[in-house]
């Protein structure tokens, strides 16, 4: 390749990798496999090594790659938080040994190897025993404050145990999503029709980023930490830092080993590379770290990462097959999503034969053709995901798939909204797939709760008994009767959880009506702002964007439901059948707040004015100011970083809003209904 062939290819690369760069880190929704990620970018490090002119300093290779989100305060690292070299080949590992011996010269030295968590990257500072602050990596050098959410992970100690530790130092790990968290997780999604995580990675760091603390908790989020800077502590090696670490009752790897050499190493790799199927969350590798804190600071940093550790990385477990069909699969908010229908394979342990293939301009972006043989990887995810296409063994009968044009149950023309990358059945009260879905959606254990399976439903759809959900609370004994296989017993049942349904709080009611996004979280916002269903009905869309977490999608599809008067029908219909339209009333008034002076900043489920209200009415008095006088700051998301900054200062307690709503005894709204409906399984 000559010098002006090798420029093109740069920058060629570098704009792919900055590309999956951002899909990865920021929108947490890789279309690359890290297999491919990492080849790219080996071969721009070639190339800019043997041009070194084309080298510059943002080069990818040069930085690692950035998830701040501007919905985070920010602050700076005090120790540059860097990303690590990384092999798949095990030659490079006894380079690395190999490197390090030549650079140390004549001392004796071990290494420390770990497992390779594969979550998202923590630091952690803890203040006089107690945790201070969480950022996330950022760009290495500053990093979102995600302490509050942090807080929420159940494994984070808030205050350290033992005795020992420094009046200030900085631990940094992993936050892991386990996988049984993120099969549930994905569960969940699947049942909202909201896309999946591809990986425990991604829905880690997604849910790390959330603007609700209380919905990280949900997430069953777990920590690992693996590292304390050198400068930080005063200990002679890292296997001793992490063990004091340990004793003040933090989460360490109890995995480690220190050994002597490469045999000890490769022993650690193999014995890892089959064991880690056992393991409760994802790992892609082991990390192999000099163990001497004098040592590691002899070899320093590159740009990017230590120069005195290196990743091996494990390829995810992967299997060819061959791409037979593709069925176009319409769900209950018409959303039409191509699956693959696979030649049967074995991987991880199970049989695939089917594979999501997201949407449409994923099939192009990957040039999937039916016939080609594909690679499918499973690593823990419920969802097997095609990663690759063999170009070299595509027949030449492969056909080049149609997205179709026109809905393949009901024949109506199929719509893409803008900034959608997915095609929707606007049919949305006619076609009968997603007029049973969204029955099934009503009556699901998270909405309604109503005992009644998919086979029930569609049975009762075809003999005509339902067409809306309103239809169900017309339904009798005798009617029921005529379903094939019901006695006497089953009806009863059947309508003894319908009239228990009459209960659900209102959030699950509006999360039932099956609203296009509006999953349980954002119904619950919705329901917690607007109090009842005429009040969401006529809000504007300005006042809708005021709620947190609600963009203008969310916002806009709200008003499109509103303005189809079927749909107030069927509320009236509901309205009539007893279920429930509002909250109940939750302003309360007392004197738990009498004398406290409290300063309000960021955004909250309810307007700032409501919230100052709700201090008024508790005995309370706002101030705009942070001060000595000052008994607390309330903070929602995004609080001004000024504000923060100075109640730390002072010591002024920081609280947040569910702290605060239990102080005045209302019990934030997901929270005093979670569970005031039993599961019932079916
Ligand atoms: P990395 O994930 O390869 O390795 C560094 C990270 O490993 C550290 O930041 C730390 O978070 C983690 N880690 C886990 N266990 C550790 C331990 N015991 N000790 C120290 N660190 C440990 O590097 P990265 O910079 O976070 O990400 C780069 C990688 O991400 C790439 O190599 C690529 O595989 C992947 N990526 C993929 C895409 C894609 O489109 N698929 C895009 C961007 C990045």
């Amino acid at each position: 390749m000559d010098r002006g062939q090798a420029e093109k290819r740069v920058l060629e690369l570098r704009e792919i990798l900055w590309v999956n760069s951002r899909r990865y880190y920021v929108e947490n929704a890789p279309t690359m496999s890290d297999f491919d990620y990492d080849r790219l970018m080996r071969e721009l490090e070639d190339l800019e090594s043997e041009y070194p002119d084309l080298r510059v300093p943002d080069s990818p290779t040069q930085r690692v790659g950035s998830d701040l989100d501007k919905g985070f305060a920010q602050y700076p690292h005090k120790y540059p938080m860097l990303s690590l070299g990384n092999t798949y080949n095990i030659g490079e590992i006894e380079d690395f040994a190999g490197r390090a011996v030549k650079e140390l010269g004549d001392v004796s030295f071990s290494y420390s190897c770990e497992l390779k968590f594969d979550g998202t990257a923590i630091s952690l500072t803890y203040r006089n025993g107690k945790l201070f602050r969480a950022l996330t990596r950022g760009d290495g050098v500053v990093g979102d404050d995600v302490t509050a959410n942090v807080r929420m992970i159940g494994n984070v100690p808030l205050s350290l145990s033992g005795s020992g530790w420094p009046e200030e130092f900085e631990i940094r790990g992993e936050i892991l999503m386990p996988y049984e968290s993120f099969d549930r997780l994905n569960r969940e999604r699947l049942d909202n029709e909201e896309p999946p995580f591809a990986n425990p990675r991604n829905a880690a760091s997604g849910s790390l980023k959330l603007q609700d603390p209380k919905e990280v908790a949900r997430r069953g989020l777990m920590c690992t930490l693996y590292h304390i800077p050198a400068g930080s502590v005063p200990f002679a090696t890292h296997s001793e830092a992490l063990d004091a670490a340990a004793s003040w009752g933090l989460p360490i790897s109890g995995e480690r080993r220190i050994v002597k050499d490469i045999e000890g190493i490769e022993e650690y790799i193999s014995y890892w590379d089959k064991q880690r199927r056992f393991l409760p969350f994802a790992t892609d590798g082991i990390v192999i770290k000099i163990n001497e804190l004098e040592y590691q600071e002899a070899l320093g940093f590159t740009a990017k990462s230590p120069r005195w550790a290196v990743a091996f990385k494990f390829q995810a477990e992967e299997a060819l097959t061959r791409l037979l069909s593709i069925d176009y699969q319409v769900g209950r908010t018409g959303a039409v999503t191509p699956v693959a229908n696979l030649s049967p394979v074995q991987l991880a342990g199970t049989v695939v034969k089917r594979a999501t293939l997201n949407n449409e301009d994923f099939i192009s972006q990957m040039d999937i053709r039916v016939g080609d043989m594909v690679k499918v990887i499973k690593g823990g995810e419920i969802i097997p995901k095609i990663i690759d296409v063999d170009l070299s063994k595509r027949p030449a009968d492969a056909v080049k798939p149609v997205f179709p044009e026109t809905c393949p149950d009901c024949g109506t023309r199929l719509v893409k909204d803008e900034d959608e990358a997915r095609w929707f059945c606007p049919n949305i009260d006619g076609c009968p797939t997603q007029i049973k879905g969204k029955l099934v959606h009503f009556l699901s254990r998270k909405a309604m709760n109503v005992l009644a399976g998919d086979a029930t439903v569609e049975r009762m759809y075809n003999l005509g008994l339902v067409r809306t959900p309103a239809d169900f609370y017309s339904l009798d004994k005798r009617m029921l009767m005529t379903l094939e296989g019901w006695k006497d017993r089953s009806a009863e049942r059947f309508l003894e959880s319908l009239a228990a349904s009459r209960e659900v709080p209102f959030e699950r009611v509006l999360f039932a009506l099956g609203i296009r996004h509006i999953g349980e979280t954002t119904a619950k916002e919705l329901a917690r702002r607007f109090g009842d269903i005429d009040s969401l009905a006529e809000a504007s869309v300005e006042s809708l964007l005021e709620a947190r977490d609600i963009g203008e999608v969310i916002a806009s599809s709200v008003r499109d439901y509103f303005s189809v008067p079927a749909h107030l029908e069927e509320i009236e219909r509901l309205k009539a059948a007893g279920l429930r339209f509002s909250v109940e009333e939750r302003v309360a008034s007392s004197d738990a707040l009498a004398g406290k002076s409290i300063v309000i900043s960021g955004n909250f489920s309810v307007s700032r004015d409501e919230m100052k209200r709700l201090i008024e009415t508790n005995g309370g008095k706002n101030s705009s100011s942070v001060s000595g006088k000052t008994d607390f700051l309330l903070a929602g998301s995004k609080p001004g970083p000024e504000k923060i900054r100075k109640a730390e200062e002072l010591g002024v307690r920081i609280i947040g809003e569910d702290e605060f709503m239990n102080m005045i005894n209302v019990l934030p709204l997901a929270a005093a209904r979670e569970d005031e409906v039993e599961p019932t399984l079916f």
